[in-house]
């Protein structure tokens, strides 16, 4: 077998697979965030109850958290699992996910932020440690899954191990953390590798 040969061009023409089901979920969710949203825009005016407004917005910045989770996970599971779509399922979710979080979470923290200037301090080094840890776990992933995706043969459906770089079916093969191993060494290491 040739193993120089990559297999992401085929991967990237595959248009007919089933679409990854987080992906869908996602961008339910993220309709779902605006829904509340607009809920609460109507509100506003004589019927407006602050009590109705943080619950509702509350309910949109948990939704859009959801969205863009499920859009995350269904955007790998797209690339660990040759012949699924779902890709631009996953950009419509964050799409609608992402601005539904700034929204919410703009009208819930400019409120909470002027009663409890801490929870402002507390949030923005929460926001920071965030981001330096799902940089760190995103590049692991992104190692793993490029790893996949060169070595995927379309005709054999078979990948290299990512430890070991035995040739393995994608039936046998199996997804442990960040890496795709072969039977042998998913055995070695139960827990999966970085
Ligand atoms: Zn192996």
């Amino acid at each position: 077998m040739d193993m120089t040969e990559g297999g992401s061009a085929e991967m990237a023409v595959n248009r007919k697979g089933p679409v990854a089901k987080d992906a869908v979920t996602a961008v339910q969710a993220g309709l779902a965030a605006w829904t509340l949203l607009f809920l609460t825009f109507a509100t506003f005016g004589p019927w407006f109850h602050i009590g109705v407004a943080y619950a509702l917005t509350s309910g949109a910045l948990l939704l859009s958290l959801v969205s863009l989770y499920l859009a995350d996970r269904g955007y790998h599971s797209v690339w660990r699992n040759p012949g699924t779509r779902g890709v631009a399922h996953s950009g419509l979710a964050v799409a609608l996910g992402l601005p539904a979080l700034v929204v919410a979470a703009g009208y819930l923290g400019l409120h909470i932020a002027f009663l409890l200037p801490l929870v402002l301090v507390f949030f923005m080094i929460a926001l920071v440690l965030g981001l330096v840890v799902f940089s760190e776990r995103a590049t692991a992933r992104a190692r793993g899954e490029n790893f996949f995706r060169d070595w995927f043969d379309a005709p054999s459906q078979t990948s290299a191990c990512g430890y070991c770089g035995d040739r393995t079916p994608l039936t046998q093969g199996r997804w442990a953390r960040n890496r795709w191993l072969c039977p042998t060494c998913s055995t070695a290491f139960p827990g999966g590798l970085a």
